[in-house]
């Protein structure tokens, strides 16, 4: 059982998010985006490498679509998925996403196929067709897709109706976060989500490297741009989707219109956003706190000083701010508007802090050029002012961390960032939190362990050994800890206890049983086996001219002549003199051995014995006699103790041999 995510886009890279995530078998497709900055075969996500049995369909391939967000890099491409390619299957988002992305896919279309002239990919049938086919679910709902598949939606602030999922199956758990924004902003609130036990998280990583500083400020950056272009008799620009920014903007310029009794009309491009408040209006419930306080008292989205904007009024003399479609300036009306204002020096374009590579937004950005070519023959000059918004909608880089941090998931998956940031990121995630991360590129696959429980009984003896307290104490400082620490006295230092219990078992599955841990000890009974210990083994030498002479004082009763095949009797002598000379335990004769814990020792009177060892010994070899010792690793010192005491027998009687001959 594992967990394979391919991913088919945002892979190293913003636009067409779209992640095949397959968890113990059963297969999710989180998001179906398209990306902005393309319109060959590279716009949409290569559905071709969905695995499927041969001839089959992408019903049987997938077992369900979730979609996070009605952005068209998250959203864009599902139309296509479900009308052209032919999937049936179930579809998910949040009630907003599913009434606003029908919106976005319709603005889309136009600027496409009736403004750009371009081949159509989906039609507004599709785009109804398509919207049928989704299952809405509301925040913490838990959806029980199939026996097996379990999804739950949370915030994510972002964008209206913006949610993270959560999938599991089986005892393997993910989240897909979409986008998100750690922060609350004007409109909606910051990003919740439960402390979930996760075997991955996928995440966005826009920001991946950038920290942002106080809103306040880059607010009141803007406004202050706006209002000098206007106070010089310029327009401003603002190219934006229908939804989302240009909520937020409103509300920001409203409130700034207000307190500056500023009279410069405000424009929207299009009955399309008009049409949007109306939806943001509904929808309240899912908006931030302090829009759901006012509300009773005034909606913040009846804009005041707003009002529709013709194309007529485009080259109308005087100041104006104007919200129009689409963001980035990808085409349609925001690069009708463009064309007209950009050669004037008192006018202003702001631009989103994040333009997709290969639309005029991203030019415009990187590096400000005082040409751009729109196709071979049209060519505008760009003199106007440009401002970039710092502020937006994604979580900054702290906010990634804070979130990960949070779930601690066992895997992370880096997408929707570009590729050198990214890396970056996932360095830091190694090397701080040292959880596996990883930064897939398109139309890869990465593969990960899945967790599976196992639900086990218990023996009576595992059970008594996990009873066993493991105090463990300490003094402390007179504060008032917790219930572990008590008090010795009204003047004394408190001392806290604390209880390390660590249990330490052996599970145990076997065919057809339950899974059972055992205390360590039972599991040789259990298996009908015998224990096999580790024992170490060593035939030592040692010079009987030292033995002798303790013969003659100790054991005067037997024969004045030892024959050196005597080899209980050697073994008595040895006793008489290691139980002087050894202090560190009982020493104990058993007639054939001595015996001190597991170490014994017999007297060797094989030819050659294994445990031998070639030894380089000086005199005669005759005068040696060999005792054969075993141990067990656990009374390793003991036994290096008694060897050395022989030993030194050795070099004592070698001494000796040289000094008093034995004869
Ligand atoms: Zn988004
Ligand atoms: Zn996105």
């Amino acid at each position: 059982m594992a967990i394979d995510c391919l991913v088919l886009g945002a892979g190293q890279e913003v636009g067409k998010s779209c992640v095949i995530a397959s968890i113990n078998d059963k297969r999710i497709m989180f998001d179906c985006g398209m990306h902005m900055g393309h319109v060959d075969h590279r716009r949409y996500p290569d559905f071709s490498r969905i695995p499927r049995p041969q001839g089959t369909g992408f019903d049987r391939a997938i077992d369900c679509i979730i979609i996070t967000h009605f952005h068209l890099d998250h959203v864009g491409a599902l139309p296509y998925f479900t009308e052209v390619c032919g999937y049936g299957g179930p579809i998910y988002m949040t009630y907003p996403t599913k009434a606003l992305a029908p919106l976005m896919l319709e603005d889309y279309r136009k600027v496409m196929v009736e403004r750009r002239g371009e081949e159509e990919q989906f039609t507004a049938d599709h785009i109804v067709e398509c919207m049928k086919k989704v299952i809405p679910v509301d925040l913490k709902q838990t959806v029980q897709v199939d026996k097996d598949l379990q999804i739950r939606a949370y915030y994510a602030g972002h964008v209206l109706g913006a949610a993270m999922f959560y999938a599991k199956v089986g005892d393997t758990a993910i989240v897909y976060t979409g986008d998100y924004n750690m922060t609350p902003d004007r409109h909606l609130g910051a990003a919740q989500i439960d402390r979930l036990h996760l075997d991955l998280l996928i995440t966005e990583s826009t920001y991946a490297t950038t920290i942002r500083d106080s809103k306040y400020g880059r607010e009141r950056e803007f406004l202050k741009a706006v209002h000098k272009c206007i106070g010089g008799g310029g327009k401003v620009l603002i190219p934006t989707f229908a939804l989302g920014r240009a909520q937020e903007l409103c509300i920001l310029l409203e409130d700034y219109w207000e307190r500056m009794n500023l009279k410069v009309p405000i424009y929207f491009s299009a009955g399309l956003t008009i049409q949007a408040n109306m939806y943001y209006k509904m929808l309240i419930s899912w908006t931030s706190q302090k829009i759901k306080e006012t509300y009773s008292t005034r909606n913040a989205f009846d804009f005041k000083y707003v009002t529709n904007f013709d194309r007529s009024m485009i080259d109308a003399p005087g100041p104006c701010v104007l919200f129009a479609t689409p963001g980035m300036i990808i085409g349609g009306f925001s690069l009708e508007v463009f064309k007209h204002w950009a050669p004037a020096e008192k006018n202003l374009i702001t631009l989103p802090g994040y333009c997709g590579v290969g639309t005029i937004g991203h030019k415009l950005m990187s590096g400000k050029p005082t040409k751009i070519d729109l196709d071979k023959d049209t060519q505008i000059d760009v003199r106007c002012q440009i401002h970039q918004l710092s502020f937006s909608p994604h979580t900054d880089a702290k906010g990634i961390m804070d979130l990960v941090k949070f779930l601690s998931p066992k895997n992370i998956i880096l997408v929707h960032g570009e590729k050198p940031k990214i890396a970056i990121l996932k360095g830091r995630i190694k090397s701080e939190l040292g959880i596996p991360c990883y930064d897939p590129a398109n139309n890869e696959t990465v593969s990960i362990p899945s967790t599976h429980y196992v639900k086990a009984v218990a023996s009576d003896t595992f059970i008594r050994s996990c009873s066993h307290p493991n105090f463990k104490f300490s003094k402390s400082s007179m504060e008032d800890g917790h219930g572990s620490s008590f008090k010795l006295g009204n003047s004394a230092p408190q001392l806290q206890v604390s209880d390390e219990r660590v249990a330490e078992g052996i599970l145990v599955i076997e065919k057809s049983k339950k899974a059972k841990v055992l205390h360590q000890e039972e599991l040789l009974q259990m298996l009908g086996e015998k224990e096999n210990k580790v024992q170490f083994a060593y035939c030592c030498p040692v010079r009987i001219g030292n033995l002798e002479e303790t013969k003659s004082t100790d054991i005067t009763s037997t024969n004045d002549k030892l024959s050196m095949t005597d080899g209980s009797l050697w073994l008595q002598i040895l006793f008489a003199r290691l139980s002087d000379e050894f202090s560190g335990g009982n020493i104990q004769d058993f007639g054939e051995h001595l015996q001190v814990e597991s170490f014994r020792m017999s007297t060797c009177l094989k030819e050659t014995c294994p445990y031998r060892i070639d030894e380089t010994l000086q005199g005669n070899r005759s005068e040696l006699v060999f005792f054969c010792c075993t141990w067990s690793v656990a009374d390793e010192k003991i036994a290096q103790r008694i060897i050395s005491i022989l030993k030194n027998f050795g070099s004592s009687a070698v001494k000796r041999n040289s000094l008093v001959p034995i004869g």
